[in-house]
């Protein structure tokens, strides 16, 4: 391990206590938002910290292993990968990953009334599914001998399931990135990779896409801002503009001290990217550096920007965005203090 790095504060007992003799219990960071909101890159920087095992959008694992082999960001196809290979070996010794794969039919928004109740159900199909992802992020942590596990799936569905896992002693804890929609619907018209989505992927209008960014947001809040100290909100353009601030308060809200992530990001020293099972492609990169995308604010069409404007605005202002040059001011997004 590399010296000059503080360890992850002792990971306390979740809901109830493990039994004696149960192996130490685990931390995860699930990481919900909408599409393109950043998710992969936060997860890829708090994976740069020694306690931290970064996933990228673990949902892809079964399918990555089973019938749909996808590349890992170490370059290696599905079992190919050493360390996911290694990951299912472990798992396998108590059920098949096709378990898992099947269990993805509790995660998409629409079976989210349904996930709901079963989740809170004692013995429900969600509860046995919900002990397999447990047995997932154990395997995780084991192999990558890291005590903490990073989600980006985004999911609220899959984020009730995880809190589900608390019963198996884990400790779990929501990051909402937020990140202003209109970079969202920029990213889906220069590109047509669906990955990172949170919804099967297709064409969408511009308003279908100003809506999903409303409901995953509102969502999220919804389901999970209540849990105190379980939540916290961070928003793409805080990251980028004041990645210092920000990141000291994540790290002090995951339990770790990211001091030496940010001296890397200072010194723009490149952050080493592990096992990234799914998600946005930057994971490809052998190593990241910090890079705002504000191509929207000089490229989005002004028709799209008053569609998403016009539907989702009403929240857009709520997490300090403003209207861009073309409805009138400047594009900026102004900061202000998180009350989550
Ligand atoms: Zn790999």
């Amino acid at each position: 391990m590399k010296g000059g790095w503080t360890r992850a504060e002792p990971i306390g007992p979740a809901a109830s206590d493990p039994a004696p003799g149960a192996p130490a219990p685990l931390r995860l960071v699930y990481i919900l938002g909408a599409g393109r909101c950043g998710s992969t890159l936060l997860d890829v920087i708090l994976g740069s910290h020694p306690d931290i095992c970064s996933t990228g959008e673990l949902f892809h694992f079964p399918e990555s292993v089973l019938d749909r082999p996808q590349p890992c960001s170490c370059g290696a196809v599905g079992n190919a990968c050493t360390f996911w290979s290694s990951v299912r070996a472990d798992i396998e010794q108590q059920f098949p990953v096709t378990d898992l794969k099947r269990g993805r039919q509790y995660e998409t928004t629409r079976s989210l009334p349904r996930t709901a109740f079963l989740a809170a159900t004692p013995g429900s199909s969600v509860d046995v599914y919900a002990r397999r992802l447990a047995v997932l992020l154990r395997a995780i942590s084991t192999q990558s001998h890291r005590p903490i596990v990073v989600d980006s799936s985004k999911y609220p569905s899959r984020g009730l399931i995880m809190w589900r896992t608390r019963s198996m002693g884990n400790d779990v804890r929501y990051i909402h990135m937020v990140r202003d929609g209109r970079g969202l619907l920029w990213s889906k018209r220069r590109t047509v990779d669906g990955q990172g989505l949170g919804l099967a992927p297709r064409e969408r209008t511009t308003g279908d896409l100003a809506v999903w960014w409303v409901l995953s947001n509102v969502l999220s809040t919804l389901l999970f801002g209540f849990r105190r100290g379980r939540y916290l909100r961070v928003r793409y353009e805080d990251l980028m503009s004041d990645p210092a601030g920000t990141l000291e308060r994540i790290g002090r809200f995951v339990g770790v001290d990211l001091a030496d992530v940010v001296a890397a990001i200072r010194n723009q020293q490149p952050l080493p990217v592990g096992h990234v099972v799914g998600g946005n492609r930057l994971r490809f990169n052998r190593a990241l550096v910090l890079k705002p995308d504000t191509e929207w604010q000089k490229n989005l069409p002004p028709e799209d920007e008053r569609t998403f404007w016009g539907i989702a605005g009403w929240l857009a202002r709520r997490y300090g965005y403003e209207a861009h040059a073309v409805l009138g001011r400047p594009g900026q997004a102004t900061p202000r203090p998180d009350t989550s």
